[in-house]
């Protein structure tokens, strides 16, 4: 019988597949116990099934590049850790073995005793490591699944299934992209989350906070995943599916009329000349980025050059790393990011500090790098070399005050002392600019703008840190809304304080490459985006229906307003004035 199931938009898109459940805690684990002719076998199931499972965390590793792989090696590593855990293993053994526990049931009853020791530590953190072992022991259960029904191995072999789990790490999703995977439903999760950035990029429709989704699908369900309206519908109907004929029809007319905007200007409708920049980390990035009519590359997040390495990177790999990125864009501008290691994203070479009580407020970003001045000063080389192949910009994330942005100035001029000495071909100039994701940078711009050459508002972060919601907590979504005033009250400030002392501003966080934010930041002042490639084509069209003028016009009142539904209301009204 029909169902539908509501959930919050994470990516756009529709598609139809059969429900592939990776929750594996709802696959029915067969209890009955073992008869002791069956204990070897068994044992054998299960250690097939951790191989597989061994197998899959390899794979993973070596499938993974540029920005793909920006999550993968620390969970990769604390994963495979685990599955060689000689206690754990010893445990399941002993529950098959002696217990006569089937595989399955052995399993979770491992996971459960791992889970109440996790639950019951004082330490946050490492509370938090639950997750890393319902991940693994999720992973072997999955392929014991697959090993031991002939059902379940045709299931995994066919293309085109829906992706239904409680949550999904970001390294899994794009794997899973890779195989046929069609969309993702998730009962728990946020649109600001990695793996929602990431299933935007790659073009996977996703619905998160499905709550009913895991109680409701079973696997081998036909799902049409409507990430247009908000819901998956379960064993849809006829009508159902010719609405969904209908939407593919209309997709395919609106990509070819997109594809006509690659080389068209980026400009309103009232003729003001937009720049579109990209957020680019891999070379596919670079390549979608020139496809698509970038005016340059806005965000290299250097950080994945690090996640992605056993230890740190040489200046060596970082100078190709970077001069392949300014000679695949083609003489037009780029922004390197310096290392924005700390909080979630951790480095296999350990310099990011663990075990910090709060993470997000502690020693990342820029406060890292000026810990580290050798391992910064490698960088700091491999970037001046990279800028002699083309025009380049440096940008330095999670400034707070002025002198952390003055100490990286001296950074940079001692490098470049040590390089010429070395009889390096140096860049004339190489501008330096702050990202704007503290409060305490936005409201104080004035003062950085006399040291920074340009400013970049990073809004992922500066969102969760002026509303204090982490910007991957679902059950925050209320209170992390980019809309809220306050938000936009200091974007428009730091935009304002650029354009005084002219210096540019760009804002490189995901609403930036939001059709539903685009006009907000023209009325706020932006002239500057910066946003995954994939969202070029989307932005670049809203852009020709919107007048520049008349959302300036409308700035005062959006920026006076007390509450979010007020800047929504204000929105909607231009909207309605829209030309047909
Ligand atoms: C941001 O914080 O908005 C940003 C662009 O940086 P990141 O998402 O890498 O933190
Ligand atoms: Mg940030």
């Amino acid at each position: 019988m029909r169902q539908s199931l509501p959930g919050t938009v994470a990516a756009k898109g529709m598609c139809l597949g059969r429900a592939r459940l990776v929750q594996p805690s709802r696959y029915a684990v067969d209890n009955r116990p073992l008869g002791e002719d069956e204990v070897e076998a068994e044992l054998e199931l299960l250690h097939l099934a951790l191989d597989t499972a061994r197998q899959e965390l390899r794979e993973l590793r070596t499938k993974l590049h540029g920005a793909l792989a920006r999550e993968v090696n620390e969970f990769i590593d604390a994963h495979t850790l685990l599955l060689d855990d000689p206690e754990m293993l010893r445990g399941l053994d002993d529950m098959i073995r002696i217990g006569h526990y089937r595989a399955g049931a052995a399993l979770k009853k491992q996971r459960d005793r791992i889970a109440a020791v996790f639950e019951a530590m004082d330490d946050p953190y490492l509370r938090s490591r639950r997750e890393d072992v319902d991940q693994v022991i999720n992973r072997v259960i999955s392929a014991l699944q697959r090993q031991t029904t002939a059902e379940e191995r045709k299931l995994a072999a066919r293309v085109g299934e829906i992706l239904v789990a409680d949550t999904i790490a970001p390294g899994d999703m794009a794997h899973l992209a890779g195989h046929g995977l069609l969309g993702v439903v998730t009962s728990s999760g946020s649109p600001y989350s990695h793996s929602a950035i990431l299933a935007r990029s790659l073009d996977l429709p996703m619905l998160v906070g499905t709550r009913d989704a895991l109680s409701t699908i079973h696997d081998d369900d036909l799902i049409l995943l409507d990430a247009e309206q908000g819901e998956a519908i379960v064993h849809p109907t006829a009508q159902d599916l010719s609405r969904y004929r209908a939407w593919q029809r209309e997709a395919a007319l609106e990509g070819r009329r997109l594809a006509k905007l690659a080389n068209a200007p980026s400009r309103t409708r009232d003729g003001a000349e937009i720049k579109l920049l990209a957020n680019a980390e891999s070379s596919s990035d670079v390549a979608m980025a020139r496809a698509r009519g970038a005016d340059g590359v806005g965000l290299y997040r250097t950080e994945f050059l690090f996640l992605r390495h056993k230890g740190l990177p040489s200046e060596e790999e970082q100078f190709v790393a970077y001069r392949d990125l300014v000679m695949g864009m083609g003489g037009l501008p780029v922004t390197i990011r310096t290392l924005d290691l700390g909080a979630d994203k951790a480095d296999a070479a350990g310099i990011a500090l663990r075990g910090e009580d709060n993470p997000a407020l502690g020693v990342r970003g820029v406060r890292l790098s000026l810990r580290h001045p050798a391992v910064f000063t490698t960088q700091i080389r491999a970037i001046l070399r990279a800028a002699c192949y083309g025009p380049m910009r440096v940008l330095v994330p999670m400034i707070t005050q002025p002198d952390e942005i003055i100490a990286v100035r001296t950074l940079f001029k001692l490098a470049r002392q040590e390089l010429k000495q070395e009889g390096v071909d140096l860049p004339e100039k190489l501008p330096l600019g702050a990202m704007i994701e503290v409060p305490a940078a936005a409201i104080n711009v004035r003062a950085l703008l006399e040291h920074a050459d340009f400013l970049a508002i990073g809004t992922n972060d500066l969102a969760q840190y002026v509303l204090a919601a982490d910007r991957g907590n679902d059950a925050l979504e209320n209170v992390y809304n980019p809309l809220n005033p306050a938000l936009l009250r200091l974007i428009c400030h730091v935009i304002s304080a650029g354009r005084r002392v002219g210096k540019s501003v760009s804002l490189c966080g995901e609403i930036g490459g939001d059709v539903n934010f685009t006009a907000l930041l023209l009325a706020l002042g932006l002239s500057e985006f910066s946003m995954h490639p994939s969202q070029i084509l989307q932005v670049r069209d809203r852009l020709g229906e919107l007048d520049r003028s008349e959302l300036r016009r409308l700035a005062p009142r959006l920026i006076r307003a007390h509450t979010h539904e007020q800047v929504e209301a204000l929105l909607a009204t231009l909207d309605s004035a829209l030309p047909a």
